[in-house]
C-alpha cells in the first residue's frame, strides 16, 4: 500500500499552490464583502491550464483522473478561497464529466475546448424548489415542437450557481410526463445549450455567504433548445447525471477537508500567539485537544476520500466509499471551523479573521450536493442491508 502522492500529483498541488499565492485571504474577503465575482482567479486557473486537467488529451486536456482534480480543488479551498473560489471554476471543469461520458464528437468537438477555455461559461441547473432532493420529480419540462423544430423548455430552478455570469447552462428537464413512464427515473433529458435571457430570467437569491458567487432562481419561458443541444438519449438524462455523483462526492469531500485545514491552521497559529494569563492560550490542553481532535477527523475523511477517488479511477464500484467520505468530511471540516471560531474567542467572529466566513462557506456543503441523512441512508441500505428508507 501507498500512501504517497505521484510526481504528477504533487506537481498539480504546487502548481494550484503557486497559483493560489497571488489570491490570499484579503482578496477573497474583500470579494465576499463587495459580492464580487472572482474572475480574475478564474482567469489564473483557466491560464495555468488547470481547466483541462480531466479533459481527454484529444481535446486539449491534460486525461488526469479525479484523484488529481480531488487534491487541485482541496488545494484552492485550503488556501483559504473556500467555496469561492472553487465554485467560480467548479462547472467548467467537471460538468463535462457528462459531456466527456455521453455527449457526441461533434458535440464534444463544439463545447469542449470553449469550457477550457472560459470562452463560454456554464452554469448547472438541477434542483428545483417542488422537488428537493428527489429529482424524479422535477416538473421543468422539454416539450418538442416539431414546426419550429426545437425542444421548448419551461419551468423553474432553484440556488443555481454562477447563473449571473454564464452564457451556457446544462439543464435537466422531463421529456416525457412522470405519468407515462415505467420509472419515475425515466423520461428526464439533459441538454447543453445557450442561456439566452430572452427566455431566461435569472434572480439572485440573498443567502448567508459565499457571496463572491452568485446563487439564483432561473425560470425558463419556452427556451428553444437544438436537438443537437440534447446530450445522449431522450429519456436517459437522469442516468447520466447519476453516473457521474459519486465523482461529485468526491470533489466535495476534497473541499471539506480543505477548508477544515485552512481553519484548523488559522486556529493553530493564533492559539500560539495570543497570550492570556500570562501564557499563550495553546499552552492550554482545553484548546488544544478540540483542534488536535479535528486534524485527527480531517485526515480520516481525506483517507476515505482519496480511497474513493483511487475507487473511481480504477473503475471499481465505490459508492459507499464516496459517500461515507462526503459525510465524514463535511462534518469534520464543520468542526474544525466551529472551533476554530471558539479558539479566536471574540476575534472568530470578526471578518478580518477569516475563520467566520469559511465556517459560512463549509455549511454549503454540508447541504448540498446531497445532506447528511440521505448520504447515511445509502450507508444504511448498500452497506449494511437494511431496507431503502426513501
Ligand atoms: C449555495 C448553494 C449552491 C447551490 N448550487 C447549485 C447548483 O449550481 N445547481 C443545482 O442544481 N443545485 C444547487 N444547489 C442546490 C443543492 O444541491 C440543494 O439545496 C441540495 O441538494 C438539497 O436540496 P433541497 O435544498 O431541495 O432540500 P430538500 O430536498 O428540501 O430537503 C430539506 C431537508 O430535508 C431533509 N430530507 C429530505 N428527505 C429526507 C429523508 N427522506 N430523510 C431524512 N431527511 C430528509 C434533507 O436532508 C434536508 O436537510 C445549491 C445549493 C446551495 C445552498
Amino acid at each position: 500500500m501507498d500512501f504517497e502522492l505521484n510526481e504528477t500529483q504533487l506537481a498539480v498541488v504546487d502548481g494550484i499552490n503557486k497559483i493560489c499565492a497571488d489570491f490570499p485571504d484579503s482578496y477573497w474577503l474583500e470579494k465576499d464583502n463587495k459580492h464580487e465575482f472572482p474572475h480574475d482567479f478564474a482567469q489564473a486557473v483557466c491560464d495555468g491550464g488547470y481547466f483541462g486537467i480531466m479533459m481527454p488529451e484529444e481535446y486539449g486536456g491534460a486525461g488526469l483522473g479525479y484523484t488529481e482534480a480531488a487534491l487541485m480543488m482541496q488545494a484552492i479551498a485550503e488556501s483559504g478561497a473556500c467555496m469561492a473560489g472553487c465554485t467560480s471554476i467548479h462547472v467548467n471543469i467537471f460538468m463535462p464529466g457528462a459531456i466527456r461520458k455521453h455527449a457526441s464528437p461533434e458535440q464534444k468537438e463544439r463545447w469542449i475546448s470553449r469550457l477550457m477555455t472560459l470562452q463560454d461559461r456554464a452554469a448547472f441547473c438541477v434542483t428545483e424548489p417542488g422537488a428537493g432532493i428527489d429529482t424524479t420529480h422535477i416538473t421543468t419540462r422539454a416539450e418538442w415542437n416539431a414546426e419550429r423544430q426545437r425542444y421548448l423548455i419551461s419551468g423553474q430552478k432553484v440556488w443555481i450557481s454562477v447563473a449571473q455570469q454564464a452564457n451556457k447552462i446544462m439543464v435537466l428537464a422531463r421529456t416525457t410526463p412522470l405519468e407515462k413512464t415505467s420509472r419515475p427515473a425515466d423520461g428526464l433529458s439533459l441538454f447543453y445549450t445557450d442561456l439566452d435571457r430572452d427566455y431566461v430570467d435569472v434572480q439572485l437569491i440573498d443567502k448567508m455567504g459565499r457571496h463572491a458567487v452568485d446563487s439564483n432562481a432561473v425560470f425558463f419561458d419556452g427556451l428553444p433548445v437544438r436537438k443537437e443541444d440534447l446530450i445522449g438519449e431522450e429519456g436517459r438524462g437522469l442516468e447520466y447525471l447519476f453516473s457521474s455523483l459519486n465523482a461529485e462526492r468526491i470533489l466535495a469531500a476534497a473541499e471539506c477537508v480543505g477548508m477544515g485545514r485552512a481553519a484548523l491552521r488559522r486556529a493553530s497559529d493564533y492559539a500560539r500567539e495570543r497570550v492570556v494569563f500570562d501564557r499563550p492560550i495553546g499552552k492550554n490542553q482545553a484548546i488544544q485537544h478540540p483542534l488536535a481532535a479535528n486534524w485527527c477527523q480531517l485526515e480520516a475523511a481525506n483517507l476515505m476520500m482519496l480511497k474513493a477517488a483511487w475507487l473511481y479511477d480504477n473503475g471499481k464500484s465505490c459508492g459507499v466509499e464516496a459517500n461515507a467520505a462526503k459525510w465524514l468530511a463535511a462534518e469534520a471540516g464543520f468542526d474544525a471551523c466551529q472551533q476554530a471560531i471558539m479558539t479566536h474567542g471574540g476575534m472568530g467572529y470578526a471578518k478580518e479573521y477569516h475563520v467566520e466566513r469559511y465556517l459560512r462557506e463549509l455549511q454549503i456543503l454540508r447541504i448540498g450536493p446531497i445532506p447528511p441523512p440521505l448520504m447515511l441512508s445509502f450507508i444504511a441500505e448498500r452497506q449494511l442491508g437494511m431496507p431503502k428508507s426513501y
